[in-house]
Formats: C-alpha cells, sequence, structure tokens
C-alpha cells in the first residue's frame, strides 16, 4: 500500500480522516435511521473538493488520478456504513463523471460545477424491472418530439434515486440491442417523474428508489453524445463503478477483521479470551490472508487502470474476489461476535448486512465471471483436429 501511494496521497488521505471522524461517523446511526444521508453531506464534501477529484479543474474539479478516489472511498469506510460512500460515489462516480465523458459543452457547463461543488445531487438510472444484468435489454423509450425527447417507462434499485437533482438516465432511442440505446439526464422535476424508496436489508443509509417516467418530456440537448452512442460510454463507466466496489469490500473486510480481533482478545469463555483457543487464531488467520489477497488483485487492477493499461478482466477480477471474499468474512467475524453479531446496537451487525449487495451491484458475480472467461478465451470453441 505504502508504494502505490504517494506523499500527496497520504496528506489527503490525513485530511479526509479528521473530516470524517468529525462531520461523518457521529450522525452514521441517524443516517441509517432516515434512510439516507442529508443534502449537507453533499454540500460538505463538495466543498472540500472531494466530489469532483476525477473532473476537470474548468469545472471546478481536480483532474486527479483514481488513487485519490480510492482513498476517498476507503476514509468515508472508516464510519462503518457502506451507504456513505455509496451515496457519494453513486453522484460523483457513476452519474457525474459519465456526463463529462459524453456530454456535449453545454450539458457539462449545466450540470459539472454544480455537481462538483455539491449543489446537485445525481443518481445513474439503467437497472429495470425488466433489464439489470442484460443492460441491453432495457425498455424505457425516449422518442424525439420537436426539440424534446418523451419518455415512458420505469427504472428500479436507484442509489440516489428519491434524493436526486438529476437522474442519469439509460433510455431506448432505436432498435432492440445495445446500438439502439442512449443517456439521457433528467431533471428530477420533469412533470411525469414520480419516484418511491425501497426498503432494503442493509446499505440503510443509502437511498435507493423505483422511478417511473409517465409522458416525461427533457430537452434534447440532455443527450449524451450521439442518440444510439450510449452503451460504451456506459461500459466505460463500469470500470470505474467496479473498481470503486471492490475498494469499498476490501475496507470493509478490514473493519471486521478489527472488530473480529479486538472481540476475540477481550471475549472470554470457559476462562480464558476467544483468540486463545486455536480454532480462532486459524480462523481468523485465513480471514487476514484472504483480505491481503483481495487487496493484492484490487491494487493491480487500480494501478493498471491508472497506467491507462486494458485492465477490464482484471477489475472484474478484483470486484469478483473482493465481493466474494467479503461475504466469507463478514460469516466469520460475526461468529466470533456471537449473539452480539445480531443485535442493531453492535457495528458488526450493520457491516455483516452490507456486505450482501456487494456481488450484485455494478455487475453481478455471474457476469463478472463471464467477463473474465471471455477475456481469457474460455468460450472459444477448441479445434481438436
Ligand atoms: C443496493 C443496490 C444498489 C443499486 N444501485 C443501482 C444504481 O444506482 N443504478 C442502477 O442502474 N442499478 C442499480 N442497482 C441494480 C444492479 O445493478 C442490478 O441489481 C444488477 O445489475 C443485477 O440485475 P438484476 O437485479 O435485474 O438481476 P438479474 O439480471 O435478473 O440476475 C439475477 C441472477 O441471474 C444471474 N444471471 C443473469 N444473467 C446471467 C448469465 N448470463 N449467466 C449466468 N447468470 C446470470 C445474475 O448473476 C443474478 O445472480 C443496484 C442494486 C442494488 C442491490
Amino acid at each position: 500500500m505504502g508504494q502505490i501511494f504517494t506523499e500527496d496521497h497520504d496528506q489527503f488521505r490525513h485530511s479526509l480522516r479528521s473530516f470524517v471522524e468529525k462531520e461523518i461517523t457521529p450522525n452514521v446511526l441517524e443516517w441509517e435511521a432516515e434512510g439516507q444521508v442529508p443534502r449537507s453531506f453533499f454540500k460538505k464534501l463538495g466543498d472540500l473538493g472531494f466530489l469532483g477529484i476525477r473532473l476537470g479543474e474548468e469545472y471546478g474539479g481536480s483532474g486527479l488520478d483514481f488513487l485519490y478516489t480510492t482513498v476517498l472511498v476507503q476514509e468515508l469506510m472508516q464510519c462503518g456504513s457502506v451507504g456513505v460512500p455509496v451515496a457519494a460515489m453513486a453522484h460523483a462516480e457513476f452519474a457525474t463523471k459519465i456526463i463529462e465523458r459524453a456530454g456535449s459543452d453545454d450539458l457539462k457547463d449545466e450540470y459539472l460545477r454544480d455537481a462538483v461543488a455539491g449543489n446537485i445531487i445525481g443518481a445513474l438510472g439503467l437497472t429495470e424491472p425488466g433489464a439489470g444484468s442484460d443492460v441491453a435489454a432495457i425498455r424505457t423509450r425516449a422518442v424525439r418530439d420537436g426539440d424534446d425527447y418523451v419518455i415512458n417507462g420505469s427504472k428500479v434499485f436507484i442509489t440516489n434515486g428519491t434524493i436526486a437533482d438529476f437522474i442519469t438516465t439509460g433510455v431506448r432511442t432505436g432498435e432492440d440491442g445495445y446500438t439502439g440505446m442512449s443517456l439521457l439526464v433528467v431533471p428530477a422535476d420533469t412533470k411525469g417523474l414520480t419516484r418511491r424508496r425501497l426498503k432494503k436489508i442493509g446499505t440503510h443509509s443509502s437511498d435507493t428508489a423505483e422511478l417511473f417516467f409517465d409522458d416525461c418530456r427533457v430537452p434534447a440537448r440532455n443527450l449524451l453524445g450521439p442518440e444510439g452512442g450510449g452503451f460504451k460510454p456506459l461500459m466505460q463507466g463500469f470500470e470505474g463503478e467496479r473498481m470503486v466496489l471492490s475498494v469499498i469490500a476490501c475496507a470493509q473486510m478490514r473493519l471486521m477483521w478489527e472488530a473480529a480481533r479486538q472481540h476475540g482478545h477481550d471475549r472470554k469463555a470457559f476462562g480464558q479470551t476467544l483468540l486463545e483457543f486455536q480454532v480462532w487464531q486459524h480462523r481468523l488467520a485465513d480471514v487476514i490472508t484472504s483480505i491481503e489477497a483481495a487487496e493484492a488483485l484490487m491494487y493491480r487492477g487500480i494501478d493498471m487502470y491508472v497506467r491507462g493499461e486494458p485492465c477490464n478482466a482484471e477489475i472484474s477480477m478484483s470486484k469478483l474476489f473482493a465481493t466474494e471474499t467479503a461475504l466469507t468474512v463478514a460469516r466469520e467475524c460475526a461468529q466470533i461476535h456471537g449473539g452480539m453479531s445480531h443485535m442493531e446496537e453492535c457495528g458488526m451487525a450493520r457491516l455483516y448486512r452490507d456486505s450482501l449487495a456487494f456481488t450484485i451491484g455494478a455487475g453481478t458475480s455471474e457476469v463478472l465471471r463471464t467477463i473474465i472467461a471471455n477475456d481469457k478465451g474460455l468460450a472459444k470453441r477448441r479445434d481438436h483436429k
């Protein structure tokens, strides 16, 4: 870790750590109960420049590399609530970065400065009741009518969905398949857009919603890139999203490991501490070995990405391994906590349930295995002549 980060990254980490300790951690229980982070959370992050790390300076961003995003996510995770970095990243990395990547200059002017400042909040709306892993199967339709598009359809599981001011939305503007897909920035106050918050079993501090578009009229200038050109920027965005989830999973595993180690040293049974039983020494030895392996894969993917090397498979491996490992680590670290792991007042309980969504969001484990298999030529038939 020390080798990949520079002194500048370390300073950035230092400034974030005190911010998280003072401004975020004390509020986490309240945000978990409310089912969302407040608007002031985004404003504070924006004021300190944390929302524009990867965006251009002309929009108030800092144009820095993904390692700074890594540090940001790792430090936000120190609050112990996965929904917090998820809310920040759904805005800064998922919904906003794609506008910079594919939007017109006018659209960037209209949205990016305010997004970087935390004045407005973004969400990325792709998944539909009938289309998740198969992104190119979306059916929400946008039909050109004069200078507008008229949108009809629905989205589901959208992070920041009810609190967002704009939704970067995947729509169908043409034929079936990925060539008929486009991206439109939909202002949340558009007439005909309604939203419903969903109740989840984890990541409670992050708002997740269902969106309904009923004859929503959006200016055609809100299109990102050419009509039918939505698939490519989306796929490029997935690399960042998957790395973010790898970083969250690895940081979360570290927290669970620390909690388990502490508890193992403190808790006594049959006249000795739990960690005086060799079985728990071995189980936690396996836990930390898995975490170090996940981190090594994660840093490899990030390093390749930062250096501009093709790394779709490596990032997929990293997200697959980190998120699947987090499930095992969560179970082990919960087990050593005994009954306490099931109590709402125990931080471990929150970490445990928060680990469940990682293998689903931003590409399920099965989708990632398919990407890896294709990259390694596993799906190709061998000629046995
Ligand atoms: C907490 C949370 C936050 C989310 N935030 C967002 C968001 O901000 N924006 C957004 O657009 N979406 C969001 N999602 C949705 C997420 O991206 C989808 O849930 C995910 O892509 C899977 O789609 P699905 O739920 O429709 O499952 P499905 O695609 O129906 O998959 C169901 C199961 O079938 C498997 N499967 C599918 N295809 C194959 C195949 N070819 N081979 C083998 N197995 C397969 C899947 O791996 C999965 O196990 C979020 C989801 C969660 C849980």
